[in-house]
């Protein structure tokens, strides 16, 4: 069968692509290595869309929560993900969990069924020279792909791990306690007037204290076939280069030097001593709203996590957009390589969709397939495509991965209130609902603009 896309890819984000496709009348190669006698090491069938860990596609409540929002706003794309999840539901409260046998089968069902898909079962080692692709392979790529990616984008540019510090919303930190200061009041063109860093100063005891909660918190263990995959030092988690010494971090990611705590004054100190320790955050996205801790890579639990890092003074309340971990995930740089519509833009026949991007999640991974196949339909069809607004849980996802993240701390990103453009008119009670609306009646704008309102 000839075809004009080939997506490559046939988990959560190939899957929904192949869909939007379809459902406008294009036709698709769907090459999925599984079923070739190819696996990966944490998928268990022969099943598109196969969910490799929890059944849930989490909260579902679409006025208070960005992935419940993101939920509904595929839902007025006809997402065909959402589509066989209602399939599949099972009970679990205000979330939204799934019987995974029966989505995947769902999925693959309405994907074999259709005129316009045809199912390959086969390993893509290389990206095609031309024709429109989209690659949607997922956080365990095949590794002779990978190579080939590498080679197309530049070493630096795809992870094999996500070393993830945690990310902190702005606006829980107590500006009482932390200050804005670049070390030295160093500058680049690129500074804010203040300076680049939150600080959050500590005592000696309050260093020793979490010296040792670092040391004796409970972690999680690699799994069997994650402690073959090469990490480099940069990836180091905090609490191993913890046990190296107790001052170890005070002269690596905790160093006070050059950093005047100004409500710490002295007469011979009078613009501020500088702390025993310190932490710092660095600012995550252009909005400002999200900053990340510096050098926090970690293993310890979530638990362990939020429990430790809200004893750093002025994180007493801090709320996390995404915690720290270290798992092995094939991603891009995104922010760096691709265009704002997923193109690689060395090869621009070539979109990234799903994981692979830099989005976290099954739902997310799903959304931004879902988007590749719309930007795919328009180019095919000459029709000249505008992206959803940033205010939209979709467009919010997807600004985030082409270009608002700091390209030089890019982490994968689950979808959250953090990466909306922010509504600080509105009370802090009221934001979440306040965020939610807008971005409602910013998709049925876009939406009816657009003329992709479901079929
Ligand atoms: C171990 C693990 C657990 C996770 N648990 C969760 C969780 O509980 N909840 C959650 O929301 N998210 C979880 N994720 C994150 C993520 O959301 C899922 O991995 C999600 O499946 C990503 O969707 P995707 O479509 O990008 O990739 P996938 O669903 O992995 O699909 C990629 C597909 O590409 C195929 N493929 C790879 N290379 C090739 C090739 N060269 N040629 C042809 N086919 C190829 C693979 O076989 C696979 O079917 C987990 C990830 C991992 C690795």
């Amino acid at each position: 069968m000839t075809y004009d896309v080939h997506i490559i890819g046939g988990g959560l984000a190939g899957s929904e692509a192949a869909w939007q496709l379809a459902r406008r009348g294009i036709s698709v190669r769907l090459s999925e290595m599984r079923g070739s006698g190819e696996m990966t090491p944490a998928h268990q069938t022969d099943g598109l869309a196969e969910l490799v860990c929890s059944n849930s596609f989490r909260s579902d409540d679409d006025e208070n929560n960005a992935v419940g929002l993101l939920h509904h706003e595929m839902r007025q794309m006809d997402s065909l993900v959402m589509r066989a999840g209602e399939v599949a539901r099972v009970p679990a409260g205000s979330a939204m969990a799934v019987d995974r046998d029966v989505f995947s089968a769902e999925v693959q069902k309405t994907l074999i069924e259709h005129p316009k898909v045809d199912i390959v079962r086969e390993r893509v080692d290389q990206l095609p020279g031309a024709g429109l692709t989209i690659v949607a392979t997922g956080p365990l790529t095949a590794q002779s792909l990978a190579e080939n990616i590498v080679t197309a984008t530049g070493e630096e540019r795809l992870a094999f791990f996500d070393a993830i510090a945690p990310i902190v919303h702005r606006d829980s930190i107590d500006m009482d306690i932390a200050w804005i200061q670049s070390r030295w009041n160093k500058r680049t063109e690129a500074s804010n007037e203040e300076g680049d860093y939150i600080n959050c100063p500590m005592t000696q005891e309050q260093y020793l204290a979490f010296h040792r909660g670092l040391i004796e918190g409970d972690k999680t263990e690699f799994k069997d076939w994650e402690k073959d995959t090469p990490y480099f030092d940069g990836c180091m988690p905090i609490e191993v280069m913890a046990a190296r010494g107790v001052d170890t971090l005070r002269f690596g990611p905790m160093k006070p030097v050059g950093l005047d705590n100004p409500n710490d004054v002295t007469e011979e100190f009078p613009q501020g001593r500088w702390p025993y320790a310190v932490v710092q955050l660095r600012q995550d996205n252009k909005l400002g709203t999200l900053w990340n801790m510096v050098g926090f890579q970690t293993k310890l639990k979530y638990g362990a996590q939020v429990e430790l890092f809200r004893t750093i003074p002025g994180l007493e309340k801090a709320e996390f957009a995404r915690l720290g971990g270290l798992h092995r995930n094939t991603f891009l740089n995104s922010p760096s390589v691709l265009d704002r519509q997923l193109r690689l833009k060395s090869a621009p026949h070539v979109r990234f969709a799903g994981q692979v991007t830099g989005c976290e999640g099954y739902v997310e991974s799903a959304a931004v397939g879902l988007i590749a196949g719309m930007m795919a339909s328009s180019e095919l069809t000459g029709r000249d495509w505008s992206p959803p607004p940033a205010s939209t849980a979709i467009g919010a996802l997807l600004s985030h991965i082409t270009g608002d993240a700091a390209a030089d701390t890019f982490q994968p990103m689950n979808v959250n209130f953090g990466l909306f453009p922010p509504l600080h008119e509105v009370k802090k009670k009221q934001r979440k609902q306040a965020y939610t609306s807008r971005a409602k009646s910013d998709l049925r704008a876009w939406l009816a603009a657009s003329e992709t309102v479901a079929a």
